[in-house]
């Protein structure tokens, strides 16, 4: 190879540190930097993507095969951020662009955009009669296209309109096909804006063209959607793009309905789409079609061809943070993005995290404050009813029965939150204490009604409830403690005329049901809606006046240190469901814990309150947002090799200004068979912990045995 030929270096989807290096391709230019290109590697040939570039190599090097993008496929600044990205969470690069690119993308599609079209009847056709006579489909699809105007390429089978019949009469003249873009016309608003949220939508707009995170404080109700639309609106005429991400799109049609709506036209992005409409969208955002794009956690690795604003709605939820692979927090990469590109990030949320908490109180973020709702509707009033000593039937107090007979007697809608599925979370022998334990985590099984089954709800392993105890003999088994199934059943039993929802994950699979069963809700009169935290996504239920919580004590008493910062906000968000139209709301929390410190402020200061006792606790026991945290997680079929191998890291992490807790088995010491132990790395300085984790990527990442990995800011210590 000449000198100061040019090196291209370029990010393998194996699980590998590093980037590797080639020579230009035999015949043809060099490929650009965020280019896929496919090369040899071992015996095979790979695609991956171009890093970048450089002059000198001490290496021979083989050249590139072929070079599949002749211009970029990832933007400069995505390509920027995949190395961000795998500096921070200690992740290969590789895997990192892996996770970058969609499905399609990585088996080297082509980067080509689908074309959206219409087929349209051509007016007049002197001979078309002749033309459709004996083409009975012909005809049939030419009346009902004429008698439309016109038909979307994707609603044809809606439309009962034959796809081969309409290719044919285009072909025949008779039709056109013709493309067109999505159109975005933004619409003005009808709603007067509060003054809380003309300063906030004015103080944001202001800050467009610079790199500012402003936190947006709005309870429950604030109208904090109306003020992200008001500033994508200021977006869109400056010709720029806005990305907007939400927990989960399918719990909230109601979202996107509002953006496109207002808009004209808003794309989507997640995870119940085909990896072909996947592509399209992400290359449909990259040039530049889609202005506005709605989407879950990894919409925010998506390119865009001029981004102007970033939207992260409920911006503390858990649904951010990616569990597996790459373990990123889509919060955290947005204000990163919003940096690197110097555009606004919002983040809102009537429950903040400590962390942003943490972060406008330092002056990181700007802190603005919706605190009122909207609309002449107030926020709901609280009230704790110590159950202490009382026998529940299906998780309900009797004051609490009454309350929820009183509401539906007058009409009004009730939501009972429990967040537990299935119908008792243990199966006891009442004679010797057994309970029934799933065979392969260190959990108990759930006992389900519906089909009768105890279940794993860790690795989804299920079988028949036992007839006797398996330790002794006995029959005599007892279910203890409530969930939504035995709740729902015994509020049908009491309420046999009242139309009743359970929503969980095992009544509510499909974004659809879920959907329907809202809908009918919303209709109005009296119902009774039972179900787990799918209930607390930011629904808007007017006709809602009660919200029941059955069981707040759970969270607060987890050994995970972000269970209470959770749980408040679980029941800040489910209390947030009630009185939105025109009654007002109560909400009722069951405890047998009245006095528990974390529930008294909650509902004595609300969750700001809540939020300033829990820093204070935090800021003692030396935890984030204080303290930044990793964890490294080993699991292994046999318990000691796990930890072997930890106790190793532990050796390389030690060093200056970190503090190692562990290794030490995990809460749940065994999942699937698999056991699990954890080291966690705590630092002062970022730099530090940055520095130590630095250290373990001289680590060889394969081990015989043990699968494990390093989680920054983990959100699940359990
Ligand atoms: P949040 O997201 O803060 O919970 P939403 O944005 O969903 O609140 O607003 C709740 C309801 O109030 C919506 O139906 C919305 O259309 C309405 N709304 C928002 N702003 C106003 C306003 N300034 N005046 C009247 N209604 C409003
Ligand atoms: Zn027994
Ligand atoms: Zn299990």
């Amino acid at each position: 190879m000449p000198a100061n030929a040019p090196v291209i270096q370029v990010a393998l989807p194996r699980p590998l540190r590093r980037t590797f290096d080639y020579a230009p391709p035999e015949d043809g230019p060099v490929p650009m930097p965020g280019a896929r290109v496919r090369v040899p590697f071992g015996n095979s040939s790979v695609v991956g993507l171009v890093t970048g570039t450089s002059t000198t190599s001490a290496h021979e090097l083989k050249p590139v095969e072929q070079t599949l993008d002749a211009e970029a496929l990832l933007p400069e600044d995505l390509v920027d951020l995949a190395h961000w990205l795998a500096g921070y969470y200690h992740h290969p690069v590789g895997d990192v662009i892996k996770t970058l690119l969609p499905v399609k993308a990585r088996r080297g599609a082509r980067a080509v955009q689908t074309e959206e079209t219409v087929w349209r009847p051509v007016a007049q056709v002197a001979d078309a009669e002749a033309l459709l006579r004996r083409a009975p489909k012909q005809r049939a699809a030419f009346d009902r296209l004429g008698h439309l105007g016109e038909v979307a390429d994707a609603e044809l089978a809606a439309h009962g309109i034959d796809r081969q019949a309409a290719a044919a009469l285009a072909a025949k003249g008779l039709v056109d096909r013709i493309p067109i873009a999505p159109t975005y016309q933004p619409r003005a608003s009808t709603i007067e804006p509060t003054p809380d949220q003309a300063t906030a939508v004015a103080a944001i707009v202001e800050s467009l063209g610079s790199a500012t995170t402003h936190l947006l404080e709005g309870v429950t109700g604030s109208g904090k959607t109306e003020v992200y639309m008001r500033v994508i609106a200021e977006v869109l005429v400056s010709g720029r793009q806005a990305l907007v991400l939400v927990p989960e799109i399918a719990l909230t049609p109601q979202t996107t309905a509002r953006f496109t709506e207002r808009f004209g036209a808003a794309a989507t992005l997640h995870s119940v789409m085909t990896d072909t409409q996947r592509f399209d969208t992400w290359l449909k955002c990259a040039s530049g079609l889609h202005k506005v794009l709605i989407g879950t956690r990894s919409a925010v690795l998506t390119p865009f061809a001029d981004l102007g604003v970033i939207i992260v709605d409920e911006e503390h939820d858990g649904s951010f943070k990616q569990y597996e692979g790459l373990r990123y927090s889509a919060r955290d990469v947005a204000v990163k993005r919003g940096q690197a590109l110097s555009i606004p990030v919002v983040l809102g949320s009537a429950t903040p995290s400590l962390e942003t908490f943490e972060n406008a109180r330092r002056g990181r973020y700007r802190r603005l404050r919706l605190p009122e709702r909207v609309a002449d509707t107030s926020l709901p009033v609280y009230r704790v009813v110590d159950i202490r000593g009382e026998k529940l039937d299906g998780g309900l107090g009797a004051q609490l029965q009454r309350a929820i007979s009183r509401h539906l007697a007058a009409g009004d809608q009730v939501l009972v939150f429990i967040n537990r599925r299935g119908y008792a979370p243990v199966l006891l022998c009442s004679h010797c204490a057994w309970q029934a334990q799933c065979d392969h985590c260190d959990v108990k099984l759930t006992f389900h009604r519906t089909p009768r089954q105890l279940r794993c709800h860790h690795c989804g392993w299920r079988r028949p409830p036992p007839l006797q105890c398996p330790e002794c003999g006995s029959r005599e088994l007892v279910v203890v403690g409530a969930g939504t199934q035995r709740a729902e059943e015994t509020l049908a039993a009491r309420h046999p005329d009242v139309p009743l929802y359970r929503i969980d994950r095992d009544t509510t699979r499909s974004a659809r049901r879920l959907e329907a069963s809202l809908a009918a809700v919303a209709n109005g009169g009296p119902a009774i809606l039972v179900g787990t935290q799918m209930l607390a996504k930011g629904h808007h239920l007017p006709g809602v006046t009660l919200v029941a919580v059955l069981d707040a004590d759970g969270g607060f008493l987890s050994p995970d240190f972000r269970a209470p910062e959770r749980t408040a906000q679980l029941i800040v968000q489910v209390a947030g469901r009630a009185g939105r139209g025109e009654k007002p709301g109560e909400v009722w929390v069951q405890t047998y814990d009245p006095e528990n410190p974390n529930l008294r402020a909650l509902i004595e200061s609300g969750y700001a309150g809540f939020a300033d006792t829990e820093r204070t606790r935090r800021a003692a026991a030396f935890l984030p947002p204080f303290a930044s945290l990793a964890v490294v997680l080993a699991e292994s079929p046999r318990e000691s090799a796990g930890m072997a191998f930890l106790n190793e890291v532990a050796d390389v992490l030690n060093g200056d200004g970190v503090e190692l807790l562990g290794p030490a088995s995990a809460p749940i010491a065994r999942r699937a068979d698999r056991y699990r132990s954890q080291l966690l790395l705590l630092a002062h300085r970022r730099r530090d912990l940055h520095a130590a984790l630095d250290r373990l990527d001289a680590v060889d990442p394969r081990r015989s045995g043990v699968r494990w990995s390093i989680d920054v800011d983990p959100l699940d210590t359990s």
